[in-house]
């Protein structure tokens, strides 16, 4: 999983996450399609509970630190401390 950040976020540009897991026939998948890959995927725990379809948080065991930011616009994480003098 080479797309989350230091603390583990993937965030997905609107309709992104669809085109990634488009089908064999080529069909994308619907949101609600994707909303069920995504429950699915928390049942198995590869991703956490508080992931959604705009970003999928990994479990902290399963990704290697150090790549990106830390920070998520999807779920409202920011180094605050960043943007102070
Ligand atoms: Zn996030």
């Amino acid at each position: 999983m080479g797309w989350a950040n230091q603390i583990g976020h993937a965030e997905f540009p609107q309709d992104e996450l669809n085109k990634i897991l488009v089908d064999k026939e080529g069909k994308v998948p619907s949101n609600n399609a994707l909303n069920n890959h995504v429950r699915k995927a928390k049942g198995w725990g590869f991703i956490e509970t508080e992931s959604n379809r705009r970003c999928l948080i990994l479990p902290v065991s399963h990704f290697q630190k150090g790549i990106g930011d830390a920070t998520c616009d999807e779920h409202g994480i920011r180094k605050a401390k960043r943007f102070r003098p």
